[in-house]
């Protein structure tokens, strides 16, 4: 008997012609012999829905009672699947993530988890029953209810397998399962049989929505064999693991993406050693997170410092600036909005020089306009206009040859 934990996301349990689909999966799975433990997100749109409710009561909802509220959603979706189950003859608990033992961090919409007390969950699947858990919550030791961060049920999903040290995880979506670009954008987009745990991280960092970067992490540290595949159709999907043998001389493995990038320009500051500390420290300190940096001399006196946020941190970030302008001793502040940020991933880069080349190459050829770059020994990520990212993702995707199976795609560069 194997122990299995899969996942479902919300356009997979959007309805509940769906929840029933899902059932008679969960029930294909049972009667083949296994025991199942289920995370599920909640319906369709409706964590968006309920962002949407709270914003019509006030601009500034506080962290607590937004957890308190999103995490309703998921609630919805446990005990309905629950009762789908149930209905079937199949023996089935729902349970809420504290309810399930899932202890966090005590901090409000991005909480980390801490540990899982699994004594709730084994005494359940012990009498035999499927356990429906919901994902993306947990339980602060004060005794507060924590949310894991958007798309974090992938991360509930994977930390479960690994604490119940079940035989894999599966993580059932709207697509077939991760491709080489994310396939709504990008039609000639190639499902992956296989991608390996880093270059998975890299992807899901960069914008590739299809898991949740911590999921990705906890797999990794853990072992866990995870799958991404389709919730509707019975296709292969692709595993996410250690060593990617059938397509091991890509040196493209995918491309991320992501748009709301704001550039933030810093002009005059003064050309000293402590310059670029002291001003990443006031960001650091107000919680700005910053992404690419790119510092430049002008004169012998002053710097320019610009560096990228998302669209979201920009208001906060100039209020964090403009208090802090007579400390750092900055001339000016400017920024440019409507950004987005292209990623090519992949571990082959490591060694083969040029490819940074290549990529600059096929965006000058196309006109895109390369605003800041940044380099790990595994992807590059260029800024350009938000209005040529498609046109950069499939330029890059043509060049490198990403829609081709295998041995051809071992382009050279
Ligand atoms: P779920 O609700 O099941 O968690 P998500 O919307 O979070 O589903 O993730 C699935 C979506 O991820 C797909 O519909 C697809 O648009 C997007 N996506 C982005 N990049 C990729 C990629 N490289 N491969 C597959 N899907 C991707
Ligand atoms: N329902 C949450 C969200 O929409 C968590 C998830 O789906 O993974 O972000
Ligand atoms: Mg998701």
């Amino acid at each position: 008997m194997a122990r299995i934990v899969q996942k479902y996301g919300g356009t997979s349990v959007g309805s509940v012609e769906r929840i029933q689909h899902v059932a008679s999966r969960i029930e294909r799975a049972v009667q083949a012999g296994n025991e199942l433990v289920v995370v599920v997100s909640a319906m369709g749109k409706s964590t968006d829905e309920l962002v949407s409710l709270a914003n019509q009561i006030t601009d500034t909802p506080s962290k607590r009672e937004m957890d308190m509220l999103l995490t309703t959603g998921e609630q919805v979706t446990i005990s309905l699947l629950s009762m789908a189950l149930q209905a079937r003859g199949i023996d089935a608990i729902s349970l809420t993530g504290w309810q399930a033992g899932m202890k966090t961090e005590a901090s409000h919409g991005n909480a980390r988890i801490e540990a899982i007390n699994n004594e709730r969950m084994e005494a359940e699947l012990a009498q035999g029953k499927v356990v429906i858990v919901a994902g993306f919550q947990g339980i602060s030791e004060d005794g507060e209810i924590t949310t894991l961060g958007r798309g974090g049920s992938d991360t509930t999903a994977v930390a479960l397998a690994a604490s119940l040290k079940a035989s894999r995880c599966d993580i059932y979506t709207d697509v077939e399962g991760v491709y080489t670009t994310d396939p709504r954008y990008v039609k000639k987009a190639r499902k992956l049989h296989s991608i390996s745990y880093d270059e998975m991280l890299e992807m899901a960092n960069l914008g590739a929505g299809v898991l949740h970067p911590r999921a990705v992490e906890f797999a990794k540290n853990y072992d866990v064999p995870l799958m991404v595949a389709s919730s509707m159709e019975d296709t292969v999907g692709t595993m996410i693991e250690e060593e990617v043998t059938m397509e091991q001389n890509l040196i493209i493995r995918g491309i991320a993406f992501e748009n709301d990038v704001t550039k933030v320009t810093v002009s005059g500051l003064p050309n000293r050693l402590n310059t670029l500390s002291k001003l990443f420290t006031t960001l650091s300190e107000n919680q700005v997170n910053v992404d690419i940096i790119i510092q430049n001399q002008y004169d012998d006196k002053h710097v320019n410092i610009s560096f990228s946020i998302t669209q979201s941190s920009l208001k906060e970030t100039l209020a964090v600036l403009q208090e802090a302008q007579e400390e750092l001793q900055f001339e000016d502040v400017t920024f440019e909005e409507e950004l987005a940020k292209v990623s090519i991933v992949g571990s082959g880069m490591v060694s083969n020089p040029g490819v940074a080349a290549k990529m600059f190459d096929v965006l000058a050829k196309n006109e895109i306009f390369v605003k800041m770059v940044s380099t790990s020994e595994i992807k590059v990520s260029v800024v350009v206009d938000e209005a040529d990212m498609v046109l950069a993702v499939e330029m890059l995707h043509e060049e490198f040859q990403l829609a081709e199976e295998t041995e051809e795609a071992a382009v050279t560069v």
